[in-house]
C-alpha cells in the first residue's frame, strides 16, 4: 500500500510494515511502543495519521525486526508465565518453553521441604535458580509461591542488574549471587529444589546463526552442548538437601544424555517434562534423603 507524501495513517503504517514481511502482532507491538497505545487503541484510531517523527521510529523499527531482532528487544519487554519482564540484550529472550520447567518446579514445591517427623512445623523450601538471566524462572517461582526463598545467579553482572530491576517492579525479595554456576555460593549453601536453563546448543548448531541477537554466553557453552549442563549437575551433590530436586531444561535431544548424567551422580526418581512442541525438554532428579513422600 501506498500513501503519498505525507505520514502514513495507523492502518497504512501496519500495511507497510506486513509488506516487509513482518507479522502483523509484531507491527502491531512494534507501533503500540512507539505510540504508547495498546492494540484496541490502534485499531480503532487507524485512520489517524501518525507524527511524521513517530511514522520514522516505526519504520526504523520495522527494520530492525525484519532484520532478525527480536521483538522482546525492540519493545524492551517480554511475557513469562503471567509476568511482563524487561528484557535487554543482555539476557536470553524468555522463552514459553520454559515455562514448562518453572511449571515442574510449583508441582514440586508443595511437597518440599520433606516435611519433618512430629509436630514441627514445615520450614521455607530453599529454591536456587542458576544462570538466570532476566530472572524469569526464579521470579515466576517467587511469583507464584511466596513461601519460597529463592536465589538466583549470574555469571554476568549486567544481567543480574536486569533479573534485580524486573524484582523491584514486581515488588518480589529474591537473594542474588554473581559468579559462575555454583561458585557464586558459598560452598556449605544447601537447596531444595534446584532449577536452570543453561547454555545447551551445541558450537555449529544451524539454529545459533539465527540466535546471533542473544548473549551466546546464555546460549551455548560451545562443544556438544552439554559442558553446562556436566558442572551443574557435577557440582550439585554438594549442594543439594536430602530430598532436594535438580531441575534442568536441555535441548530437545539431550534428554537421555541428561538423565544419565543424573543418575551417574546418584540422583534417583529420574523424570522428563516435555515442552509445547511435545520434546523433553526438561529432566530432573531427587537427591537421596531419608523422608521420600
Ligand atoms: N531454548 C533456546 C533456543 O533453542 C536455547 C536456550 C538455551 O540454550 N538455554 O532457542
Amino acid at each position: 500500500m501506498t500513501h503519498g507524501s505525507g505520514p502514513p495513517t495507523i492502518a497504512q503504517a501496519l500495511a507497510s510494515a506486513h509488506a516487509l514481511g513482518l507479522d502483523r502482532l509484531d507491527a502491531q507491538w512494534l507501533l503500540g511502543h512507539v505510540l504508547q497505545q495498546g492494540s484496541a487503541w490502534l485499531i480503532s484510531h487507524d485512520d489517524q495519521p501518525l507524527a511524521a517523527a513517530d511514522a520514522q521510529a516505526f519504520a526504523a523499527l520495522c527494520q530492525r525486526r525484519a532484520a532478525g531482532e527480536p521483538l522482546a528487544y525492540l519493545v524492551g519487554q517480554a511475557g513469562f508465565h503471567g509476568l511482563v519482564l524487561r528484557v535487554t540484550p543482555d539476557v536470553l529472550v524468555p522463552r514459553p518453553d520454559t515455562e514448562t520447567l518453572v511449571d515442574w518446579a510449583l508441582d514440586l514445591l508443595p511437597t518440599l521441604p520433606p516435611a519433618p517427623s512430629g509436630l514441627q512445623p514445615r520450614g521455607r523450601p530453599q529454591v536456587l535458580d542458576l544462570g538466570t538471566g532476566s530472572g524469569a524462572i526464579a521470579l515466576a517461582v517467587a511469583h507464584r509461591q511466596v513461601a519460597a526463598l529463592v536465589t538466583a545467579t549470574d555469571l554476568s553482572p549486567a544481567a543480574l542488574a536486569v533479573a534485580q530491576a524486573n524484582a523491584r517492579v514486581l515488588g518480589l525479595a529474591l537473594r542474588w549471587a554473581q559468579g559462575a554456576w555454583w561458585q557464586a555460593l558459598p560452598p556449605d549453601t544447601r537447596f531444595d529444589l534446584v532449577l536452570s536453563n543453561p547454555p545447551y546448543i551445541a558450537a555449529g548448531d544451524p539454529h545459533l546463526p539465527a540466535l546471533r541477537h542473544e548473549p551466546q554466553l546464555a546460549l551455548t557453552p560451545g562443544g556438544d552442548g552439554l559442558g553446562a549442563l556436566r558442572q551443574i549437575v557435577a557440582g550439585a551433590p554438594a549442594h543439594m538437601q536430602p530430598g532436594g530436586w535438580l531441575l534442568l531444561e536441555h535441548g530437545w535431544d539431550q534428554a537421555a544424555a541428561v538423565a544419565q548424567l543424573l543418575a551417574a551422580a546418584g540422583f534417583s526418581d529420574i523424570a522428563h517434562r516435555a515442552d509445547l512442541a511435545g520434546h523433553p525438554r526438561c529432566t530432573g532428579g531427587r537427591w537421596p534423603g531419608p523422608n521420600k513422600q
